[in-house]
């Protein structure tokens, strides 16, 4: 039986077209292409600015420099999650406080984020899981009051909406700064690649020359005003980029299509598994990975399960182990089990199924029958 993979990036002819033009020109970097895609992805979130850097990590290491975060600075953060949203914190000696999390969105609980405000607090960095959107009411409300910054992680949520007030914002632009990230897993890949959002000039001016060396805008190739990084993205990455944009609607309601085409065919084991959010009157989901829980004593057996699943060409991934719990973590900070119970209950239950824009229904079908046979006999 052919194996199905865990994602797989969905790239047409004319992707194809766009990354082949550009290397037809002299502009392989620092070209128009860049500016291009900066400006139509700042566009589609409705953000002022947008600085395109090589990975969604080196977004966020950006963000925190460019927020002024330094050493000794606290930024509150979940631990569930994927582990640059707290690296990058650590990137400039700064300290993770980690908030458990709410265990339906498995995002931040915002409700117990304002006991862990204390003086050296700077910013909040939420991270929409899975594509699910924070409690951005909470968190913009806590931000006013503490007069501290937001750092949007959006790596996972492209596309996904909150409901703020009367009006439906897109993940992405709320955070003083936020990022997306573009890896060929994500929602739409530029092969690798990230982007920096945000409304303010100086933000953007700052985070574009650290991401260059930091030159000045206009100033020239060999003068270097700031200790800065090599964190371009090429114009072929952004090429593909803006081709991928071209389609981002239909590239995410073909991945909402799979989701609910899951829904149907696994709400029959609602005795052993919980689905993953469909999201609720004030959250709308970008669907980046398929994640179900096994609920009671099924999740004991969970290793068992993603062997099996495994031998059938079927491949699956326990998201996420928790950041807390990551060997690095524990030593620096001594943190252990136990220490965020909510996120270690969830970390243990779940298994991310293959999920990508073209996953037929009948690789579906497999899927969950599959799933099916191995959770009756276990
Ligand atoms: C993908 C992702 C990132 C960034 O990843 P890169 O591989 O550096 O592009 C950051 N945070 C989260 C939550 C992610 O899922």
């Amino acid at each position: 039986m052919n194996k199905i993979p865990l994602s797989k990036p969905d790239i047409n002819e004319k992707d194809i077209k766009s990354v082949v033009d550009v290397l037809r020109t002299p502009n392989l970097s620092l070209g128009p292409r860049l500016i291009e895609f900066e400006k139509r992805f700042s566009n589609y979130t409705g953000r002022r600015y947008g600085v395109a850097v090589n990975s969604g990590t080196s977004g966020l290491h950006l963000c925190v420099k460019s927020l002024g975060i330094k050493e000794e600075d606290e930024v509150i953060t979940t631990p569930f999650s994927f582990i640059s949203s707290a690296n990058c914190v650590l990137f400039e000696r700064a300290r993770p406080l980690f908030c458990d999390i709410d265990e339906e969105t498995l995002n931040i609980d915002a409700e117990k984020i304002e006991e862990l405000i204390g003086p050296k607090t700077r910013a909040i960095l939420p991270v929409h899981i899975f594509g699910v959107p924070c409690d951005m009411k909470t968190i913009c409300r806590i931000s006013d009051l503490y007069n501290i910054k937001i750092i949007e992680d959006s790596c996972e949520a492209l596309g996904a909406e909150y409901k703020l007030g009367e009006r439906w914002k897109k993940t992405g632009s709320f955070g003083d700064a936020s990022v997306f990230a573009f890896y060929p897993n994500k929602q739409m890949t530029t092969g690798e690649g990230g982007i920096i959002l945000c409304d303010k000039s100086n933000i953007a001016e700052f985070a574009s020359s650290l991401r260059n060396q930091g030159r000045e805008e206009g100033g020239k190739w060999i003068e270097h005003i700031r200790l800065g990084y090599n964190y371009r993205i090429s114009d072929i990455n952004c090429a593909l980029g803006i081709s991928q944009l071209e389609r981002i609607d239909e590239m995410l309601s073909a991945r909402e299509k799979v989701a609910f085409s899951y829904k149907e065919r696994l709400s029959e084991l609602d005795e052993y598994i919980k689905l993953p959010f469909y999201g609720d009157p004030v959250r709308r989901v970008s669907w980046f990975v398929y994640v179900i829980r096994l609920k009671g004593k099924v999740a004991d057996s969970r290793e068992k399960i993603l062997g099996v699943l495994r031998e059938k060409g079927i491949s699956c991934s326990s998201y996420f182990q928790p950041i807390h719990l990551q060997k690095f973590y524990r030593e620096k900070f001594g943190f252990k089990p136990g220490d965020f119970p909510v996120t270690e209950k969830v970390a243990k239950s779940t298994i991310a199924l293959p999920f990508y824009n073209k996953l037929t229904e009948g690789d579906i079908d497999r899927i969950a029958s599959t799933l099916r046979n191995i959770l009756r006999r276990v």
